[in-house]
Order: structure tokens, then sequence, then C-alpha cells
């Protein structure tokens, strides 16, 4: 309630205003985010794993915007969309390579829902920086657009690119990446083998290497595991645990995600 003074004719008069509390509706909006260690189990199909996650996490949307920047191998745009393609039409999904847009901002301003494929991080990063699509990205993703990731995909949607298990192949002009988790990821995640005679740094002393310099917390997911983020809800599918790792902490295993 708010009071209010009217002068009039000499007088105060008292006014009393009542206001009704203004219902502003506040529109939230659930981060809907799928981050994958990998596209495709030995012996699978590509995608063929996720694809029953994918059909509820991709309801309601029937085009996909595929972001093939990352190119494996070095394949074309076009054959890496047509590969994310053929996978989605096994859920009746059509999918559009951003590259097909003459303007990508246009073609993600339009995604339903989204599909970053795997490749080189590296690149991703560089081509995402070179066509100014990191934050409009990002955007996308807080205002509720289905994301989903693989690999490189699933690299990008932390605070930086740092525990890519990738060449610098190109020179982004950043590591920093999305932001739309608060953990980094290292895809592909490997345990160390204990009578490897292999001398080369592990996974593990990668990280912790990255922890003198960094805090963002990092998530070892294996092969076949995922993250699924509703909201501030994040949980780890897929068999087994995954690897955490925390500054100035003993990594450890763990089926929840912490952050
Ligand atoms: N090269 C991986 C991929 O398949 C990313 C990584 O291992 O960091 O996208």
């Amino acid at each position: 309630m708010q009071v209010g003074f009217i002068k009039k004719s000499g007088t105060f008069k008292l006014l009393l205003i009542c206001i009704l509390p203004i219902r502003t509706q506040r529109i939230e909006h659930m981060k809907k985010i799928v981050l994958a260690s990998t596209s495709t189990l030995f012996g699978q199909e590509y995608l063929e794993y996720l694809l029953e996650e994918l059909q509820s996490f991709f309801e309601g949307c029937s085009t996909i915007t595929f972001i093939p920047y990352a190119r494996p191998g070095g394949i074309s745009h076009d054959a890496y969309t047509a590969l994310a393609a053929t996978a989605f039409s096994k859920i009746n999904k059509k999918v559009v390579g951003l590259n097909s847009f003459t303007d990508p901002l246009e073609g993600l301003a339009q995604a339903e829902g989204i599909f970053t494929g795997g490749g080189n991080t590296f690149l991703l990063v560089q081509q995402l920086h070179q066509l100014q699509l990191i934050n409009p990205l990002k955007a996308k993703i807080e205002s509720g657009t289905p994301y989903l990731g693989t690999s490189a995909g699933s690299n990008i949607a932390g605070p930086s690119m740092k525990t890519t298990n990738d060449m610098p192949i190109v020179y982004p002009p950043s590591f920093d990446t999305l932001g739309v988790v608060d953990f980094n990821l290292n895809p592909h995640y490997m345990d160390p083998d204990p009578n490897s005679q292999h001398k080369g740094e592990t996974r593990e002393t990668r990280i912790r290497e990255f922890h003198i310099f960094n805090t963002t917390p990092v998530i070892g997911l294996r092969e076949g595991n995922y993250i699924l983020v509703n909201g501030d809800h994040k949980i780890l599918k897929g068999e087994g645990t995954a690897r955490i790792f925390e500054a100035g902490k003993k990594p450890y295993e763990s089926k929840n995600i912490p952050f």
C-alpha cells in the first residue's frame, strides 16, 4: 500500500492509493543441456547410445541446428551435418547446419534446439570467435534453448577450453568459452594404467597442472557418460562415476555433479 497527499482548495486531502501488487511475471528460463563425453561408442552408430535421451530432451523441437565447425578429421561442414542428420532422422528430427546460413547469427536466432559436434576444440573455439557467436550462443542456451554437446561441443560449455585433450592446430583469440556450466570438462577421460611403462603425462597429471594455475573444477567424463542439466539440477548419466578434480583437493569419484 502506498500513501500520497494531493493539495486541493488549500487543504490537504489524504489520498490513499492502494496499489495492488503487480505480479510481474518472471519467465523462468531453465537451462537444458546435455554434455556427452563422446558421440560414438565402440561398435555403435553415431549418437546411437544417446538417441533415446535425445528424443525426450529435444521434445518439441522439429529441427536441430548443428554447429559443425570442429570438423573431426577435417571433413567438410556439409559432410559433418549430413552425419548428424542421419542420426537425428532416427528420432524424426531434421538437422540444419549453421554453416548453411549466410548469416550464422540469424541461423542461431532461429534455432529450436542446438547440437555442437566434436572434433578439434581449438578450431571450434576459433571459429565461434571469428563468427562472433560466443555470446549469442551463450545467451541462447541461457534462455532455455536445449543444447547438446559431444566432446569438443561439450568442452565449450565450461568457462574455458583449457582442459581439452586437443592440439592447438589453430589459434583462437581466447580460451574462454561459454560458461553455461560452472565446471570444465575433460572428455574421453582415461584412467591411468598402473601397468603401463609409458612415461608421458596421464590425464590426471595434466589436470593437476591445470589446477596449479586455475581454480575451475574439472570433471573427467568417461566414454558413455553424459551430464544432463535441467536448470540448477545436474545429473550424471551412464554407467559408473565421473572423476572430479578440485583445486587443492585429492581427485575423487562421484555419481553426482557437485557444482
Ligand atoms: N577431440 C575431442 C573431440 O572429439 C575433444 C577432446 O578430447 O578434448 O571433440
